[in-house]
């Protein structure tokens, strides 16, 4: 299990632990640490900072922040800068997430009192354009968040579980990934349909900077009896697991650099990949963060 299952799952996966979610995590005090790394009180400070400096921008009737002015030009800071491990450790405590399966993904739904869909703040900054409703919160309408931002509410939509699901199955035939964030760990604030276009896919996969993100709990393996080897599931993979064998005919998945999304068995004909607990298989079983290999 990853570090949060530990921390916060009580023998669970984290994001089915439901006091995870609970709103008196919203407004509770935020630890010494947790302050000085997100810069706020109460998680409540903190998402209200999210939505406004991130998700609502997206909606297109809110600006990004500006950049300090001379930003660039400033002196360095006297510290020391930060060492990756620090780094990943400071994502862990403000803003940080898992892949899931759609297994995973529908339970959550299940659980959660409240969805909303919500623009993607990732999508607008790496690509300008503004309503790409790829993100769902949870329990934010009811505490008042989405209140406070009136322009954006045309992007905003309160679903039922079962709009809910159906929008993820959707995105999971298109080789979208699902992922799940905290907004000040362990509090859940919502789940993500990401791409190439994800800021956090880009720094943890592309920039292979310190990590966001956890793998899943899982990994996929092909049955090499089903596999006829049509290489349709090679264009689903965001994570370069994927290998074909000319000599076999067959798709390998690597189980090294597999991180568990299970999008590409959407897309295989012949019913040939299945998903398994990461823990199953040695080689991935202690794989959560990004640089499977040495650089
Ligand atoms: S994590 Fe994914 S869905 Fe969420 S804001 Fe980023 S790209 Fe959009
Ligand atoms: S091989 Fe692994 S990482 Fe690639 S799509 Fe399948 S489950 Fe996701
Ligand atoms: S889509 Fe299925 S049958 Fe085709 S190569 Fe992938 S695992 Fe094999």
């Amino acid at each position: 299990m990853c570090k949060f299952c530990m921390e916060h799952g009580e023998g669970k996966q984290w994001y089915l632990q439901m006091k995870n979610y609970y709103p008196e995590l919203l407004h509770e005090e935020l630890n010494a640490e947790q302050q000085q790394v997100t810069g706020a009180k109460t998680r409540l400070e903190w998402n209200l900072g999210f939505f406004r400096n991130f998700v609502m921008p997206g909606s297109g009737k809110y600006p990004l922040p500006k950049k300090p002015e001379n930003a660039e030009a400033a002196p360095a800071a006297s510290r020391p800068p930060l060492s990756e491990d620090e780094i990943v450790a400071n994502n862990m405590v403000e803003h940080f997430g898992q892949v899931l399966p759609i297994e995973d993904v529908e339970r959550v739904i299940d659980s959660v009192d409240s969805i909303t869909r919500m623009p993607c703040g990732c999508r607008y900054i790496s690509t300008g354009q503004t309503n790409a409703r790829y993100c769902f919160g949870f329990s934010i309408d009811r505490f008042g968040i989405l209140g406070q931002f009136p322009e954006a509410s045309a992007s905003l939509e309160t679903l039922s579980r079962e709009e809910a699901k159906k929008l993820f199955r959707y995105f999971d035939q298109e080789g979208l990934m699902h992922s799940i964030w905290t907004g000040v760990t362990p509090y859940v604030v919502g789940l993500c349909n990401c791409d190439h276009d994800c800021i956090a896919y880009r720094t943890t996969i592309e920039s292979r900077r310190p990590a966001d993100f956890f793998r899943a709990e899982y990994i996929c393996e092909v049955d090499w009896e089903r596999c006829t080897g049509c290489k349709t599931c090679m264009s689903q993979c965001q994570f370069g697991a994927q290998f074909y064998s000319s000599v076999t005919e067959k798709v390998y998945i690597d189980p090294g650099r597999c991180y568990g999304c299970g999008v590409c068995r959407a897309a295989c004909p012949n019913d040939a990949i299945s998903i398994i607990p990461r823990e199953k298989r040695p080689v991935a079983a202690d794989l959560w963060l990004n640089h499977p290999y040495p650089k």
